[in-house]
């Protein structure tokens, strides 16, 4: 893979920052930075079990979404450095601590320092690598990870470039979403299973926002026949929560009605998509957790 830190473009922003000096759009300088370590229970079935699924996240973001669900480390210059040896040590204790999996939470804008510490770790782990990411990755980075990560758990957050633009200052999302998504599929084709848990594959998530139902039905449409419902996993979720009041973008100060959901739970489900369909009544802010350096 390409790469010149002192100009960088690894993600759809290609912010060209030169980041021995000074952090990108996603906050990332030259050494990896990451905010908790733990065993996470609240991700899909599949991927959570009954150990727990390996956790790490990142700080920063290259796409700042209004209404961040973890903004307080999405957008705040908050973590712990790590060197490539330190991170392999950690995803070798969760490892240790019967993880089902290593689950690298919005890691894109790290990707080099990170598949530096795979390829160590790599020799002693023999769980699945999980992407878990907010969809918004160029094809080039993608590639480079090829060999590394078994299953992708990327967001379709939003499928109309006006909608991309007015929440995330990213008009091109819809299209580099869908590059993305078509890269993952094509290096890990349709899920498999062991037993209940997904050894490869890919979930596509999709967090359904107040007063967006017939965009969230639209992106629906769009997957079904682009990609068929039986390539990957499809994860709809109610949880939107409101993290402040946010007096420009008022409608984003509510969660969703049963109505909304339901509308676009009907679509999924008349369209024969398999997967994770919440109902209404999980939304709840346990999803979202505390930060404060464990497991780092
Ligand atoms: S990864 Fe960060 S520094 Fe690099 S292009 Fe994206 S936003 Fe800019």
């Amino acid at each position: 893979m390409k790469f010149d830190i002192d100009n960088c473009t690894l993600c759809p922003r290609a912010c060209h920052a030169n980041r021995t000096k000074q952090a990108g759009i996603c906050g990332g300088r030259d050494t990896i930075r990451c905010a908790r370590a733990m065993l996470h229970y609240w991700e899909e079935p599949c991927i959570s079990g009954s150990n727990g699924s390996g956790a790490i996240f990142f700080s920063g973001c290259a796409l700042h979404c209004r209404f961040c669900q973890n903004a307080v480390i999405s957008a705040e210059p908050y973590g712990k450095y790590l060197t490539p040896e330190r991170l392999a040590e950690i995803m070798l204790n969760l490892q240790n601590q019967g993880a089902h999996n290593i689950n690298l939470v919005t890691a894109c804008h790290f990707v080099p320092w990170v598949i530096d510490a795979l390829g160590i770790a790599k020799k002693s782990l023999h769980i699945p690598i999980v992407w878990n990411t907010g969809g918004y990755e160029t094809v080039e980075t993608l590639q480079a990870l090829e060999g590394y990560v078994d299953i992708y758990l990327p967001d379709f957050k939003f499928f109309s470039p006006e909608t991309a633009k007015h929440y995330a200052n990213a008009e091109n999302y819809p299209e580099t979403a869908k590059k993305a998504l078509s890269e993952m599929l094509r290096q890990t084709g349709k899920p498999v299973f062991d037993g209940m848990l997904l050894k490869k594959g890919c979930i596509v998530r999709h967090l359904v926002l107040p007063k967006h139902r017939h965009e969230s039905i639209a992106l629906l449409q769009y997957l079904a026949e682009t990609y068929g419902t039986d390539q990957f996993l499809l994860s709809l979720m109610s949880q939107y929560t409101p993290m402040q009041q946010d007096e420009q973008f008022p409608e984003l100060n509510r969660r969703i009605t049963k109505m909304e959901y339901y509308s676009v739970l009907d679509k999924a489900q008349e369209l024969g998509f398999d997967g994770y369909l919440q109902d209404s009544s999980s939304a709840k802010e346990e999803y979202t957790p505390d930060f404060h350096l464990q497991g780092l």
